[in-house]
């Protein structure tokens, strides 16, 4: 102990607090919020639930059509970025017999469905708008704003000429591996007949929103939706604001996520008495945003978007980068870690592991200590302010960035209500939130509760892929994630995923997605030019690749995840053995992930796929 304290002391002479009490601070506050029922707190939006998904309140109702009869070459089920870049990368390699199917009433997915007030991306539009370059598409913002993302996917849309291959508000209910006629039959909730030779599921991580399992959710009798599917005739107004109709109107939102912290200030100005139910604050950093430099923008040279997402995702992984381009919250803090990595001291040779993971530690605090400043800042009420303090390490949440969040507690009709003691709100009535024993009366619940990211993958999408023998990929996978790269499995031939999981993971998912889609295009292409009909992963490889991926995520993150607060990073709190360990990414990052594909396409003998 002394000695580490002389290490500590030697390391940062000046350090102006003192580690060991944010340490035992950060574990109080991660125990009062762990909860012994962990991910089976929150309930499906399934069954008597099922309208806070299945409702869409963007299209008009009672929309019919025939249904279709259909063979096919492709089939992409899902038209957000995933899908629609999947789409897109097979329409440049010239394979056109494909049909994308998705629920919704147009391309965009996640910016489809959420259009709650200020919906916002925190990642820097020039890494997160696909193909901009060849769109010639110059982003009004650093970080765009909802509806010019959802334009961007109707443009992508546009400019591979997607919509004539898509069928929308229509839900997939099965997809079935037909043995003797080596096709994917999909079923429909319109009845149609399609059969296809390959299969890519890209649903998308935040496809299904959750809902708390807050008891008597069901007894509510005022009006109350979830934030990934705002219902403007209620409360009025736009993703601009003027929420007029909720003048009158007392308001609960449930949750203080990332979506939260960008709708409470809307909410806030509009809404007669709002009342905000936190468990855990987030962490809110500055936004700073600003309107793109055409001047700089136009002066970029081809390649220039490849090489921003590969300098962010370097940054982020803690690789040495000369300069970091985007420079924003996001890198701020992995670029200090780095810069304090890459500032080794000339007689201390490599740096050891325990040194490594002290100089992360303490620059984690002295970047959360700067966010607990920024509230005292903001909130004038002494008692939400405290409330609003995040006690743990910046990453174990998703960091969220806003200008307006906090000074919104400030304001009169506003009133942050902590449930963290209780582990959440206590019950839900007719009429009222109930908690801390107390009944807030209110006319409408906003549930902004997040989705089904890191549950179990069967709850992720609402319908069944049955592969060889019937078997249920959710069967396959009930022990956790089994693929080659995250992309294919074992018994289910001519199947791709294009996802999370045991791939290179990025908080800029767009990037990701695209890399995915340009290897599945890649495969798909060369099968359908090389005369075989069926591919598949090997028992051996899936095996392998799942092996790996235990292993390489055995060290740094998952004691790091362990230690947090809880959340669905973590698994509320039960990531470091079992499937948590199994579902992880790639550890090394995406860009190795993207030469590891990248290779591995150049050594083209399909290694670890077997074709008949
Ligand atoms: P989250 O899952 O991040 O947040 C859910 C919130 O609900 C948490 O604050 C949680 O508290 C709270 N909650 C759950 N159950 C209860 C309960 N019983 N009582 C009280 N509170 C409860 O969902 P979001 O929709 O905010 O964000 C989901 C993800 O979507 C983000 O992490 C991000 O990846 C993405 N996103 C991205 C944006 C962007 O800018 N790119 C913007 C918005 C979302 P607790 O934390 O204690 O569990």
């Amino acid at each position: 102990m002394a000695g580490a304290r002389e290490r500590l002391h030697n390391l940062f002479p000046d350090l102006d607090f003192d580690p060991d009490v944010l340490r035992e601070k950060y574990r109080k506050e991660r125990d009062r919020r762990i909860r012994a029922d962990g991910e089976s707190q929150y309930i499906e939006a399934a069954d008597a639930f099922a309208h806070y998904a299945d409702e869409d309140p963007y299209v008009e109702p009672g929309f019919e059509r025939e249904p279709l009869d259909l063979d096919l070459d492709v089939v992409v089920i899902g038209g957000g970025f995933s899908g629609l870049m999947t789409a897109a990368r097979l329409k440049e390699r010239g394979v056109n017999n494909f049909r994308l199917i998705e629920s919704g009433g147009d391309f965009g997915g996640t910016w489809y469905w959420n259009r709650y007030p200020g919906a916002q991306c925190d990642i820097e539009s020039y890494c997160y708008l696909p193909l901009l370059e060849e769109t010639g598409y110059m982003p009004k913002e650093k970080y765009s704003y909802a509806p010019e993302i959802f334009e961007h996917t109707r443009r992508v849309g546009e400019y591979f000429d997607l919509y004539s291959h898509t069928t929308f508000q229509t839900r997939v209910t099965e997809v079935r591996w037909l043995e003797e006629k080596q096709r994917w039959k999909v079923s429909t909730q319109r009845n149609d007949t399609i059969l296809t030779r390959f299969l890519i599921q890209a649903t998308g991580p935040a496809n299904r929103p959750k809902l708390p399992g807050i008891p008597g959710i069901a007894d509510f009798k005022g009006h109350s939706f979830h934030t990934s599917r705002w219902e403007y005739g209620y409360t009025g107004g736009d993703h601009h604001g003027g929420l007029t109709k909720l003048h009158d109107k007392r308001v609960a939102i449930i949750g203080t996520g990332a979506t939260a912290i960008q709708c409470v200030p809307f909410l806030g100005a509009h809404a007669q008495k709002l009342y905000v139910f936190q468990r855990t604050p987030s962490s809110v950093d500055l936004r700073g945003n600003k309107p793109t430099d055409a001047e700089w923008y136009n002066q970029q040279q081809s390649g220039w978007q490849r090489a921003r997402r590969e300098n962010f995702a370097a940054v982020l992984t803690g690789q040495p980068v000369v300069q970091d381009l985007v420079a924003d919250g996001w890198t701020d803090i992995a670029r200090r870690i780095g810069i304090s990595l890459m500032n080794r001291r000339p007689d201390a040779g490599n740096l050891d592991m325990e040194e490594i993971m002290l100089r992360a530690e303490i620059a984690d605090y002295q970047k959360m200590n700067e966010i607990r400043a920024r509230v005292n800042g903001e909130v004038t009420k002494p008692d939400a302010a405290e409330s609003l303090k995040p006690w743990y390490r910046q990453f174990c949440k998703r960091p969220t960035f806003n200008d307006e969040y906090l000074a919104t507690f400030s304001r009169p009709n506003v009133e942050l209500v902590d449930v963290a003691d209780a582990k959440g709100v206590e019950r839900i009535t007719a009429n009222a939130v109930v908690a801390n024993g107390k009944a807030y009366e209110v006319d409408c619940i906003i549930f902004a509760t997040g989705f089904e990211i890191t549950t179990s993958a069967h709850r992720r999408v609402d319908f069944d892929t049955l592969g060889r023998n019937g078997l249920s990929l959710y069967d396959h996978w009930k022990d956790g994630f089994r693929t080659l790269h995250g992309l294919s499995s074992h018994n289910f031939p001519n199947w791709f995923t294009i996802g999370i999981n045991q791939n290179g993971l990025s908080p800029n998912m767009t990037s990701m997605f695209d890399d995915q889609a340009i290897h599945v295009s890649h495969v798909i292409d060369a099968v359908l030019k090389s005369g075989h009909s069926i591919i598949e992963v090997s028992a051996e490889a899936e095996e392998a690749w799942v092996k790996t991926i235990i292993k390489l995520a055995g060290s740094g993150a998952s004691s790091f995840l362990r230690d947090c607060t809880p959340g669905y990073y973590n698994r509320e709190g039960r990531t470091s053995t079992g499937a948590g360990m199994q579902n992880a990414p790639y550890a090394p990052g995406i860009n190795a992930f993207n030469h590891l594909l990248a290779a591995w396409r150049t050594k083209g003998d399909f290694e670890g796929m077997e074709l008949d």
